[in-house]
């Protein structure tokens, strides 16, 4: 495997033929997927097409918003499901639906409740304000999660293999917020790069990517899935790259794409964020679209 370590990775003469879920792409969604898929009791494979892992959430902010959160209310932060169901509904009531709205508010705080008590991810809340203070059921602090920094040790190799992040420094977004503007110490910055510490979107994938391997989720890189195809309820799907030994290789299993009609949801914060949907471009039998970034699809 060219020093990738196998403790991490599986290689591509140890995929099993058949899974009970194969999840493509390890960005936050697949890996939550993943995860719980993994505490359900079925054996999983994570497939990721590109050469590391964690996608775009490994390298973005990583900051959940989640309205009435325990961690906030732990930590001050007024809040109600009522509020977060206001100020939602004008962030994006044009394109969800009342009960799509009234299902994440009420979901949110259960999913922080999940990965803060069942996994490694460990959120703080932040004390910045919504987006827009203006709106009904606006809140002043404590909706957005920062994640604490990731340590990799016990996971050796796993830092080198989540994607690196675009812009942002070895910093919390907490720690960042502190700063105002001026420089972060040097010393902390390099030591938490010699330690393979990850922050922000890399933390919260090294949390998950950690959890995921507690639980015996399997993971391949260079592993695109090129075609699904359906029979009798279950799911055969090809796999190309380095996974599919030269030639392509086919695993059978669940997939997690029951519902082949996915949502592309603008998180609410995010107003430069397009606000649309798009039918999910996997076909009954067919190529993998080559948009399909997650963006926080459902499935
Ligand atoms: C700079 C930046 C900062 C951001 N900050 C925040 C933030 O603070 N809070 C927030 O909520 N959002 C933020 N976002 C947006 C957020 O990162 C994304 O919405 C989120 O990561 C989407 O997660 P995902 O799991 O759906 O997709 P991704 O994390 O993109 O994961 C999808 C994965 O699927 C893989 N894949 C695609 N096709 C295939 C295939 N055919 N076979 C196998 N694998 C495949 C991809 O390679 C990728 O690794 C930010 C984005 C950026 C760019």
């Amino acid at each position: 495997m060219n020093g990738v370590p196998e403790s991490i990775l599986t290689p591509a003469d140890r995929l099993s033929d058949t899974y009970d879920m194969v999840v493509m792409g390890s960005g936050a969604a697949g890996l939550v997927a993943a995860i719980r898929a993994a505490d359900a009791g079925l054996s999983v494979v994570v497939l990721e097409k590109a050469a590391l892992l964690g996608g775009t959430t490994a390298a973005g902010g990583g900051v959940m918003w989640a309205p009435n959160n325990h961690l906030a209310k732990a930590a001050g932060y007024s809040d109600s499901q009522a509020d977060g169901i206001a100020y939602l509904t004008e962030a994006a009531g044009h394109v969800l639906s009342m009960e799509e709205i009234e299902w994440y508010v009420a979901t949110a705080p259960r999913a922080v409740s999940y990965l803060n008590e069942s996994t490694k991810v460990a959120m703080i809340p932040i004390s910045r304000p919504d987006y827009h203070m203006e709106w009904e059921g606006s809140a002043d602090g404590g909706r957005g999660l920062d994640n604490s920094p990731f340590d990799p040790a016990g996971y050796p190799g796993l830092s080198a293999l989540i994607r690196p992040s675009s812009y942002f420094p070895l910093l919390t977004m907490t720690e960042r917020d502190g700063l105002n503007g001026r420089a972060a110490d040097p010393a902390l910055l390099a030591e938490r790069a010699a330690r393979g510490v990850r922050t922000m979107g890399g933390a919260l994938v090294g949390s998950l990517l950690a959890s995921a391997l507690d639980r015996g989720v399997q993971l391949a890189v260079t592993a695109p899935v090129k075609e699904l195809e359906e029979s009798e309820g279950r799911w055969s799907v090809d796999v190309g790259g380095r996974a599919g030994r030269e030639a392509d290789h086919r695993l059978r299993g669940c997939a997690c794409l029951r519902r082949l009609r996915m949502e592309q949801q603008a998180p609410p914060g995010f107003p430069s964020v397009p606000r649309n949907t798009h039918q999910c471009p996997l076909q009954r039998r067919g190529r993998a679209g080559t948009w399909a970034e997650g963006r926080g699809r459902r499935c």
